[in-house]
């Protein structure tokens, strides 16, 4: 992800988490898997990105974002959009909690472009993929100094 970061410096960070935290659980509703899913679905062949936010581990918004790659193998947050997306986060009060994007056709792990553009150690990570066009699967990892750590999703 290049681009303004001055929003997102610290994702998570709200000043109510104790410093090196790890929290290996995130919390979001049906309908947050759904609307992932939706936009990794409208995007294929391409891969499909965004952005989500929330409090205290729990998913309250998804943001659509532009793959600015336009490719079916890697992407990048439209650094444009990103900081919109930063700034109306900011906004609600809200914290970015993770950043998810699709695997139109390999499975739901981070690749490793994946690993290498990570920049964001406290944030999940969630991959669609829909390699399964039947059922897409969706799974969350933590990524931090090229480590990769599978993260429990509570789907409420
Ligand atoms: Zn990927």
């Amino acid at each position: 992800m290049a681009g303004r970061q001055a929003a997102g410096a610290s994702p998570g960070n709200s000043g109510c988490s104790e410093p090196g935290r790890h929290v290996a659980v995130v919390d979001l509703k049906k309908k947050h898997l759904a609307q992932m899913i939706a936009h990794a679905r409208d995007e294929a062949p391409l891969e499909a990105c965004g952005i989500l936010a929330g409090k205290q581990d729990r998913v309250v918004e998804v943001y659509r974002a532009r793959n600015a790659d336009c490719s079916p193998l890697s992407y990048r947050l439209d650094p444009e959009e990103q900081y919109r997306i930063f700034l109306d986060i900011e906004d609600k009060g809200l914290d970015i909690l993770g950043i998810y994007h699709s695997h139109p056709t390999s499975p739901a792990v981070p690749s490793n472009a994946d690993l290498k553009q990570a920049y964001y150690p406290e944030a999940t990570y969630f991959v669609v993929s829909l390699a399964d066009p039947a059922e897409a699967q969706v799974r969350a990892f933590r990524i931090a100094d090229g480590q990769v750590t599978e993260e429990e999703m509570v789907v409420v």
